[in-house]
């Protein structure tokens, strides 16, 4: 390639994509004509609730939707997610100022990086993480500093693990509970000890709430906001990607300090122009559905959790159940890499795993399986597994 075609040096600085690879090998499977079965990616297999779809059929007739949208995102919308917000926490926040709707909350976490980083600042995010909590800070050239996570903390950030220094020198802490890829969840007490941290540091806290409403046996998800000064010190991702199965419409959005949330959306008032009006018209009605739907998408994953752990267990793994999140966190069988793993499974089966390095280093050893497929598929899966002779040890 030639030289005045090298890219930007904040691309250079991206650690090399680990799905590459897989990705390569999925094309070649699917190729040979191989029945796959992709437990690899994040991505709900339901439909979107049929009165979301309705909604947003109407809205698409509806000329008011066709020019530009308001870049702070529709009145409507943004008080449905304070109404939303107030119902499950019984927080108020200001839907003029403490809102921002996003182009899917991957969208707001890097472009809040780009907005609240500049180059070497340090940038505090656990390990193993959703890629976007360092390949954000990344691109704006941070320095990041891992906060490895460990199984006999049940993947639960320690904070008093971090050095003095590094903490005084942090300009933001990234973190995920319930979390991707462990499928852990936190204690309240945690949601305490990271604003106390923040307000002694003066450091951002950036939460991503992905999950707050895919927990199961009672479990309900902390929010960064319930916890007395959490509006103080950060702001709460959220998605509809997840709970409505609406990942490809691409709506989410930003709760939390106005302050933070105006910067944000200064950055983005240069980058692009919000959300298609009828999609936010869809996503309002989302947040509105009744409670029995959700209660419906939660007993389909947690019967896939309950499944999967059960036929794992024959292989000779012993997964703790767990309380949230569309994942399982699985070990490599000893002395094997996630990512040679990872490529076993699929060359000898089929099923495709995340090998756990690509969530950083602290997911090596692991693989991460997505609780995507009905039952059907995912007994096909164990099945096919076992027929490989794949087993924990
Ligand atoms: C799936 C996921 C997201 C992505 O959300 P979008 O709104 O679809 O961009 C964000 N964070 C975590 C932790 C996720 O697992």
């Amino acid at each position: 390639m030639h030289t005045w075609l090298k890219p930007a040096q904040r691309l250079g600085s991206l650690p090399p994509y680990v799905f590459a690879r897989l990705d390569e090998l999925k094309q070649h499977a699917r190729d040979q004509g191989l029945d796959l079965i992709d437990l690899g990616m994040g991505n709900p297999d339901g439909p979107t609730p049929q009165p979301v779809v309705e909604r947003a059929v109407q809205a698409v007739q509806d000329v008011k939707h066709h020019g530009y949208p308001p870049f702070e995102g529709t009145a409507n919308f943004r008080q449905a997610i304070a109404q939303w917000y107030y119902r499950r926490y019984q927080v108020t926040i200001d839907p003029d100022g403490e809102v921002l709707p996003l182009i899917g909350s991957k969208e707001g976490l890097t472009h809040l990086a780009l907005a609240y980083i500049d180059p070497g600042d340090l940038v505090l995010v656990p390990s193993p993480a959703y890629p976007a909590h360092f390949r954000g800070p990344l691109i704006a050239g941070a320095e990041i500093y891992e906060m490895i996570l460990r199984p006999e903390k049940n993947w639960v950030l320690d904070l008093g693990e971090l050095p003095e220094a590094v903490a005084a020198r942090a300009k933001v802490l990234f973190f995920n509970y319930p979390a991707n890829p462990t499928g852990a969840v936190a204690p309240r007490s945690l949601f305490e000890e990271v604003v106390a941290f923040a307000q002694r540091h003066r450091i951002l806290v950036v939460h991503d709430l992905c999950y707050a409403e895919l927990s199961f046996d009672g479990y309900r998800p902390t929010s960064l906001l319930e916890i007395p000064g959490g509006k103080e010190v950060g702001v709460e991702f959220h998605t509809l990607s997840k709970t409505y199965n609406m990942a490809g419409w691409r709506v989410g959005f930003v709760v939390g300090n106005r302050h933070v949330i105006q910067g944000l959306r200064t950055l983005k008032t240069n980058l692009d122009y919000g959300i298609f009006g009828a999609v936010q018209a869809a996503a309002e009605t989302a947040l509105q559905l009744p409670d029995l739907y959700l209660e419906a998408v939660r007993d389909r994953y947690r019967e896939r959790r309950d499944l999967m752990i059960a036929g794992l267990a024959e292989l000779g793994w012993m997964i703790p159940k767990t309380f949230a999140t569309m994942y399982l966190w699985v070990p490599c069988p000893p002395g094997m890499s996630s990512t040679d793993f990872a490529l076993k499974v699929l060359q000898q089966t089929g099923v495709v795993f995340t090998p756990g390095s690509a969530f950083g280093r602290g997911g090596e050893g692991y693989v991460r399986i997505s609780l995507i497929g009905d039952g059907d598929r995912l007994r096909e899966a164990l099945h096919r597994l076992r027929d490989a002779g794949i087993r924990y040890n």
